[in-house]
């Protein structure tokens, strides 16, 4: 069947009383842009707190169903077939001949749900309901009504046009990305990294990210591997700039300089430390990371507070309850997860310490750092020297 409209479902928007326009207005956006890179040629509007869009030119089903499902906000989208009101009897026909097309097979049970939106309409919903459904199985022998687990629910929408649809496909869900402000990523080549950067994008907010690039340990394979990851994100999240920060020099100092049981927590202060100063500096309103509660030395609860301590934004960790499969589940179906475990080294791999601290003590670590007494310099360096990709 060829569906030239479709009815753009949306959840939680709809409670947001009267800020509610703006979430539908950013959703219409995000939608006409994701749609922008689909072959074809549609317009989005708002009916009366609906949302539709129209196919103004052929186009690729699957492509667009697929372009739709990376928009957050999206909860379901229903192709629809749209009639011009041309009465009853040829509404009859028509929701005979959708039925019979959508449904080869007719060994099913449907129920149909009328709404009339247009009131002057000459007939109340519950006749239509009762005259469509009696159509239906005059049309169909094998046919038949469950008025309460049918297979079929078959949306009769009586408005200006009339619009018969009753499939929903399941959208993303979440918030239209920008009604919640802007966070910095901390994006490695891992997997728990983009999964949690599309975790929070799906509540609506913006991303820009950071990667830790530790050039000649690191190489340009590893850098690569992280901008695919930043792509595939941002095929849901919209444009990422990603902040790649040489860290090279840092890394050794610490090396150098500090107890190598402390490396890891002292390495992970500094990316902090600068994944702050680059959100403050583009605009965002929080960090994100990757972490998971036990997952690794530098993931235990003291370590995660002697990392968080250096920060004032709040710090995001959306996969920090989460066991790793039910993170690589969530890797798989924003199809992240072939890119993360490509075989290529991050920069934490190489300067591990055999034995990391599991429970480091704060003062220990800061007064470790004070020997670091080169630091700012370099800071403010590494500072000067981001590269900055824009990934659309
Ligand atoms: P991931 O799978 O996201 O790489 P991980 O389990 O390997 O996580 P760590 O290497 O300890 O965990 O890193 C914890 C978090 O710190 C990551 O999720 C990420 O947010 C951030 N991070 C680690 N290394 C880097 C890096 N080189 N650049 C940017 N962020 C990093
Ligand atoms: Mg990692």
């Amino acid at each position: 069947m060829e569906f030239q409209s479709f009815l753009i479902k949306y959840s939680e928007i709809g409670i947001k009383g009267k800020n509610r326009y703006v979430f539908e207005d950013k959703l219409v956006s995000q939608i006409a842009r994701k749609l922008k890179t689909v072959e074809g040629q549609f317009s989005v509007s708002k009916v009366s707190g609906r949302i539709y869009v129209q196919a103004e030119a052929p186009y690729d089903y699957d492509e667009t169903i697929d372009a739709l499902q990376h928009v957050f906000g999206i909860a379901g989208i229903c192709p629809q077939v749209q009639l011009p009101d041309e009465g009853f009897e040829e509404l009859k026909r028509q929701v005979v001949a959708y039925m019979d097309e959508m449904y080869p097979d007719k060994n099913i049970t449907f129920k149909v749900i009328a709404r009339r939106a247009n009131k002057h309409y000459p007939i109340d919903s519950n006749e239509i309901n009762a005259r469509l459904g009696e159509a239906i199985l005059d049309a169909f022998p094998e046919i038949r009504v469950d008025v309460h687990h049918p297979d079929v629910y078959l949306y009769v929408e009586v408005r200006e046009m009339i619009n018969i649809y009753s499939q929903i496909i399941p959208g993303p869900g979440g918030m239209p990305v920008g009604t919640g402000g802007r966070a910095m990523l901390l994006l490695s080549g891992g997997i728990d990294s983009p999964v949690a950067g599309w975790m929070v994008s799906k509540r609506g907010v913006a991303i820009d990210a950071v990667y830790f690039h530790a050039p000649p340990y690191t190489s340009e394979r590893a850098k690569q591997k992280v901008v695919d990851l930043a792509r595939l994100v941002s095929k849901y999240s919209g444009q990422i700039q990603l902040h790649v920060v040489n860290f090279t020099e840092i890394q050794l100092y610490i090396y150098e300089t500090c107890p190598h049981e402390e490396l890891t927590i002292i390495m992970r202060r500094y990316m902090m430390r600068i994944a702050e100063k680059l959100a403050e500096k583009n605009g965002c309103q929080a960090l994100i990371t990757g972490e998971s509660i036990g997952q690794v030395a530098s993931q235990t609860l003291q370590s995660l507070a002697a990392t968080n301590e250096v920060c004032t934004l709040p710090v995001f960790r959306p996969v920090i309850a989460f066991d790793k499969q039910e993170i690589v589940d969530i890797a798989l179906k924003i199809n992240t997860y072939e890119t993360s475990i490509q075989p290529y080294e991050d920069c934490c791999t190489i300067f591990v310490a055999k034995h990391p601290v599991t429970k480091p003590n704060r003062k220990i670590i800061r007064k470790s750092e004070t020997k670091l007494t080169k630091i700012d310099e370099m800071v403010e360096t590494a500072m000067k020297t981001v590269e900055t990709i824009v990934i659309d």
